[in-house]
This record gives C-alpha cells, sequence and structure tokens, in this order.
C-alpha cells in the first residue's frame, strides 16, 4: 500500500548546521505520528520541509505517491496538507470567523456555515465574533487548527500545537484531533514537548536529535528505549 506520506533521506543545513541530516520515515492515513526530540532537533525544519517553507538539500517528500518535494507552500496546502505552526499564524485585528471566512477563499459557497462548523469542532463557536488578537494562547491554538482544517487536509501537520495550553486543554485538543484521524482518515504529524500527551496519543513516535532519526517505534517501545531515555529524557 502506498503510504500517505513518505519521507526519504531529507536533509538541511543552515550554514554550518545540519539541522536535519538524511531522515526517512513513513505516515499511513488514519495515524498519529509524534516527532520528538530535544530543543534545536531539527524538528520545526522537518516540518517546513514538509510543508514547503524550507527546501530541502536533499532528499524526496511524496504525498500519496507524488512527489511534492521543493513545492510551494500553497501548492502543498492544494493537494490537501493542512499545518499549524510553532509560533501561531493569525490575523489578530479581525475577528476569529474571519480568519476562518479568508481561510476558506477558494469557496464560493456557504462559507459561513462551513466557519459555524470549524468553529464548533475547535471549540471557538462562542468567540466567533472576537478579535482573534484578544485570544488567550490556547485558543489563538483552537484557531489555527481550524485553519489548518479549513482545506479538509488528509495530512495535518502540528508543529507544537498545545504549547502554552494547560493540561486538561492538551488532552481536549489531541483528543479532538485523534478523532479526526480515526473518523476521516486524516494522517497526523505533530511534535509535543509533554510526553504524557505523546505517550497517551501516539500511535508511534519518531526520535531526533542533532537531526538524526535516533529512534521509531510505539510509545512501550520508545519509552524504553535506553538510547532515548538518555539523550531525550535525560537519564
Ligand atoms: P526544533 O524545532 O527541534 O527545536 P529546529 O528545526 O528549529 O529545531 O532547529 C534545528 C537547528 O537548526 C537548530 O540548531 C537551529 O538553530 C537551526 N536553524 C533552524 N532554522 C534556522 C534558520 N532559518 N537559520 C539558521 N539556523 C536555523
Ligand atoms: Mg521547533
Amino acid at each position: 500500500m502506498t503510504a500517505l506520506l513518505d519521507v526519504r533521506g531529507l536533509s538541511k543545513s543552515f550554514g554550518g548546521v545540519e539541522a536535519v541530516r538524511d531522515v526517512s520515515f513513513a505516515l499511513a492515513a488514519g495515524e498519529l505520528l509524534a516527532l520528538i526530540g530535544p530543543n534545536g532537533a531539527g524538528k520545526s525544519t522537518c516540518f517546513g520541509m514538509l510543508g514547503g517553507q524550507v527546501r530541502p538539500d536533499a532528499g524526496r517528500v511524496r504525498l500519496a505517491g507524488a512527489d511534492i518535494t521543493g513545492l510551494k507552500p500553497r501548492r502543498i496546502w492544494a493537494r490537501g496538507v493542512g499545518r499549524t505552526f510553532q509560533t501561531a499564524e493569525t490575523f489578530a485585528s479581525m475577528t476569529v470567523a474571519e480568519n476562518v471566512e479568508t481561510a476558506l477563499h477558494g469557496r464560493t459557497a456557504a462559507r459561513s456555515a462551513e466557519t459555524r462548523r470549524l468553529l464548533g469542532l475547535v471549540g471557538l463557536a462562542a468567540a466567533a465574533g472576537r478579535p482573534a488578537g484578544t485570544l488567550s494562547y490556547g485558543d489563538v491554538k483552537r484557531l489555527e487548527l481550524a485553519l489548518a482544517l479549513s482545506n479538509t487536509p488528509r495530512l495535518l501537520l502540528m508543529d507544537e500545537p498545545t504549547a502554552g495550553m494547560a493540561a486538561a486543554e492538551r488532552t481536549a485538543l489531541m483528543q479532538l484531533v485523534a478523532g479526526l484521524a480515526r473518523e476521516r482518515q486524516v494522517g497526523v504529524l505533530f511534535t509535543e514537548h509533554d510526553m504524557d500527551v505523546v505517550f497517551a496519543h501516539a500511535d508511534r513516535i519518531l526520535v531526533l536529535d542533532r537531526g538524526l532519526l535516533i529512534a521509531e517505534g510505539p510509545p512501550e517501545a520508545i519509552r524504553a528505549d535506553p538510547q532515548v531515555r538518555a539523550v531525550y529524557l535525560g537519564e
């Protein structure tokens, strides 16, 4: 079977820093795959190369068999890849609803109904009329998820989607994302600092250390991996 996302030999250097070195992995439809690693491991650079914001030096990215390596972000988005960023990207002066309507600009009909549906899905229905700049940090992350979902993506890339959220909010957001994966067969790649969240929700985990993939497997295997414990969990 063709993987939803197939990454082979992805590499990127910034000056002398090898941020990502020869990284290969695959992601199936409906799978929640976590990419973890210490600060500076290369996680955001990987996300950038998958979303088109960062041009790889080497390697290939295939989406459902089609080569999307080095395509512009809007081209990758048009192929059904939604993404959220480590630093939220929303329009602070527009209302929450206007942000979503803007993301839906390619659609001519039923935009307001679709906006309501998306805001309901992420738990922001009551905040629809508020300027996005007045939202709490956690609610901005929810809005970002609504924007990423406006495309009805088959692949969702989420760089620290729950950063700055309280524990209960993190769990709620991850349950929402897990539901999308299970019910709509969306493939999800996410990073997350809270290991409890990772171990509770990920089907499989990739561990990056200084640009290298050092481990890959289900949560139980990663939790027990001595190399992972040494470099990442600080043991
Ligand atoms: P992570 O998201 O895992 O914290 P990053 O991908 O942000 O890691 O960074 C990996 C390495 O690449 C770090 O050493 C970082 O300083 C460097 N890096 C990332 N982006 C850039 C950039 N645009 N210019 C220069 N160095 C960068
Ligand atoms: Mg990062």
